[in-house]
């Protein structure tokens, strides 16, 4: 039986093993263990090995957890990361750190008035649909720059850089071009302080990305196992 704490080694070690191979410093590449419809306790047993950074696709879920972990005296750095309709800016505004799946200026404006003072800006990143697929969340890349430039003069965001899920695909040469385009994209993003993340990897596809000059991998079913099925 392999516990939460191996899996975590291994996303690890798999990690340093792609950079290294593209000669490239592990730590230039973040972790950010998706825990996604997976329990509090899970949350907290990641933590427990030092795992900082956690993203969060499902609103409902992710507000008790959060909750509950900062109960429990944890610190840590929460990233929103599915899809955003207008009704939940606030509570995403409220309780995030960062948010990358910011797809339209409507979101962007609402995230940008209900920042609390009393928080630093909201980090983020635009999602890009990368292969224009039809039902897929994500700016078109031919208005990404103009969403980019609105964003930048939000005063309560602060924008870091892109994240794209590109069409799921074994084949490893799909992989490396759809994460080539989504950097291509980021080295044309206006230069800023703030510019600094290419969010883009998942459990299947990490090393790929890494290869293709990922900064943030967003790690799932490879540190807590399978996800259970959502309830409605
Ligand atoms: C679920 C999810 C992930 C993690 O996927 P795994 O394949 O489980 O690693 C990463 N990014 C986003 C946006 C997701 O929704």
């Amino acid at each position: 039986m392999t516990t939460l704490a191996q899996r975590l080694q291994s996303v690890q070690k798999r990690i340093t093993d792609a950079a290294n191979t593209c000669k490239r410093k592990p730590e230039t590449i973040q972790l950010l263990a998706v825990s996604k419809t997976q329990p509090a306790e899970a949350v907290k047993q990641a933590a427990d090995c030092g795992q900082q950074c956690f993203g969060e696709n499902y609103l409902q879920d992710a507000l008790p957890k959060i909750q509950t972990l900062t109960e429990w005296g944890y610190q840590l750095e929460w990233h929103y990361i599915g899809p955003i309709q207008s009704n939940k800016t606030r509570a995403i505004a409220e309780n995030f750190q960062w948010v990358h799946s910011v797809d339209r200026l409507k979101i962007a404006e609402r995230l940008n008035e209900q920042r609390p003072d009393s928080l630093p800006p909201l980090k983020i990143c635009i999602q890009v649909n990368i292969g224009n697929e039809s039902q897929k969340s994500g700016v078109a890349e031919t208005e990404l720059y103009t969403l980019a430039a609105q964003i930048n003069k939000l005063a309560r965001l602060e924008l870091h850089g892109l994240m794209a899920i590109p069409p799921a695909s074994a084949n490893v040469e799909q992989q490396h071009a759809a994460f080539a385009r989504l950097r291509r994209l980021f080295e044309q993003l206006p230069a800023s302080n703030s510019v600094d993340t290419l969010s883009m990897g998942m459990s299947g596809d990490l090393e790929a990305a890494i290869a293709e000059g990922s900064t943030m991998v967003r790690i799932g079913t490879a540190i807590f196992g399978p996800r259970k099925q959502r309830k409605k």
